[in-house]
């Protein structure tokens, strides 16, 4: 039997800690992976484009463990009631390549990415920042504030959507949180009010073109970005001297894949950035002045989505009693009779057509 996570379980899991603990506990985990990048198999996303999405699959294995990502990105499907983002993912077992979890990702990719989000904003924003931009205010938006809140200490929101409806909606579901009683939320009328006194913007906003959500003079000395939304060939959110700016430093999670997805697929091949990794193993801030601006420019890496696989199997583990499983792989008195033992006479299923 394989180990399985469904929306039922994640909401349970998720609720039994607070988001905002979830949240905090997986960006620990995706810090300690990437502690130990060098451990890890690493290529750049398996990506099918359409004129309307992209379907991508997302491998990674540290040795003793495999992951996949199934995820999909179609800006236009809300408009239809459906998610832009849908996922779920495989752990298994590198020593006898059984799976050992399927697992829904929708919800884990959306904590995930917020966890990494706040993670790198950790290592990156001024100490100070208290002020944030949140631009783009669909499904991905309340991960990303709690997230802030909490491992940031976030303690102001501005929040913009060109549909209203949408930052009324995420100012609805933060007011009914009791952990962010202390955020101060204001709803602004266009990008550059959001942005204005803002020492963080974080853009997560999805249009499948080179949009220009954020203007080089939106940017003031200082500020950190977290470019959540671009993430795919001619998908993304910052005008390019943004990040040709001298005074500002961009970070990617892994190099080859974000010079394909990320920001910098506006840049020369050789423009200068960073790897999280590298930030993470030299155990301080990259940050040369309160005055430098610091990009993270995020497209989600597949180490990110092991670390929250490994985490929700062990929360999961934890909780024998309610722990649910589904038969994906048969078990076999003889492995080397799959016919017999799954469709032959003595078969589980012949038996119980016999006794009918
Ligand atoms: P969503 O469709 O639910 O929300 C996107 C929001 O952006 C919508 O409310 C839309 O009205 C708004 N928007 C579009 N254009 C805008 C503009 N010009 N100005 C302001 N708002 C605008 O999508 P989602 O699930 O929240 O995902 C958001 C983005 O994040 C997507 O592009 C997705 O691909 C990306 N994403 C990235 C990662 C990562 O790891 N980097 C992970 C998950 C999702």
């Amino acid at each position: 039997m394989v180990d399985y996570i469904g929306i039922a379980d994640i909401q349970r899991l998720v609720h039994q800690i607070g988001a905002g603990a979830f949240i905090e506990r997986l960006a620990g985990e995706i810090e300690a992976d990437y502690r130990r990048w060098a451990d890890f198999e690493k290529s750049a996303r398996l990506a099918s484009h359409s004129d309307v999405g992209v379907i991508e699959l997302m491998p990674t294995s540290d040795g003793q463990l495999y992951s996949f990502k199934y995820v999909n990105g179609h800006p236009k499907n809300t408009a239809e009631g459906l998610l832009t983002v849908t996922a779920f993912g495989v752990l298994a077992d590198v020593a006898t390549g059984y799976p050992l979890l399927l697992s829904e990702l929708t919800v884990t990719t959306a904590l995930r990415t917020a966890a990494m989000s706040a993670l790198a904003a950790k290592w990156l924003a001024r100490p100070a920042s208290r002020v944030m931009a949140l631009i783009g205010n669909g499904a991905q938006s309340e991960f990303q504030a709690i997230a802030f809140h909490r491992i940031v200490g976030i303690r102001e929101l501005r929040l913009f959507d060109v549909d209203a409806a949408a930052s009324a909606k995420l100012e609805r579901n933060l007011r009914a949180l009791p952990e962010l009683a202390d955020l101060a939320i204001t709803v602004c009328s266009s990008t550059a009010e959001a942005a204005e006194g803002a020492d963080i913007i974080t853009t997560v906003t999805a249009d499948k073109r080179n949009a220009t959500i954020i203007e080089p003079s939106m940017v003031k000395p200082g500020m950190h970005i977290n470019g959540v939304g671009g993430d795919c060939p001619g998908k993304t959110e910052l005008h390019r001297d943004i990040l040709l700016r001298a005074d500002a430093r961009v970070i990617v999670e892994y190099e080859p894949q974000s010079r394909v997805e990320g920001e910098i697929q506006q840049l020369p091949a050789d423009f200068p950035v960073t790897e999280f990794a590298d930030i993470v193993a030299s155990a301080r801030s990259p940050r040369r002045s309160d005055d430098e601006v610091t990009i993270f420019d995020s497209v989600g890496f597949a180490l990110e989505d092991f670390s929250a696989l490994r985490f929700v199997h062990a929360l999961l583990n934890e909780q024998r009693d309610t722990k649910r499983q589904i038969d994906l792989v048969p078990r076999l008195a003889d492995p080397k009779d799959l016919f017999g033992g799954v469709l032959g006479q003595a078969s589980p299923q012949a038996k119980l057509r016999r006794v009918a």
